[in-house]
């Protein structure tokens, strides 16, 4: 039985569309953009931010 959730997003980095997951069985939220490369990995119990990175806004055309 497949846990985790998937949502259609919009990445905070660049807007363009991105995926939530949250993997239940090790209760971490990770957003990430394939169009910038936007992660972010978050403890969805504690908030904590596991992991980030931004690449920046370098003018990706949408
Ligand atoms: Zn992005």
């Amino acid at each position: 039985m497949r846990l985790d959730a998937k949502y259609a997003i919009r990445c905070p980095n660049c807007g363009s569309h991105a995926e939530r997951h949250h993997l239940l069985d090790s209760q971490l939220t990770r957003t990430q953009c394939p169009t910038c490369d936007y992660l972010m990995v978050t403890c969805s119990r504690t908030g904590n931010v596991i992991e980030a990175y931004s690449p920046g806004l370098y003018g990706y055309p949408h």
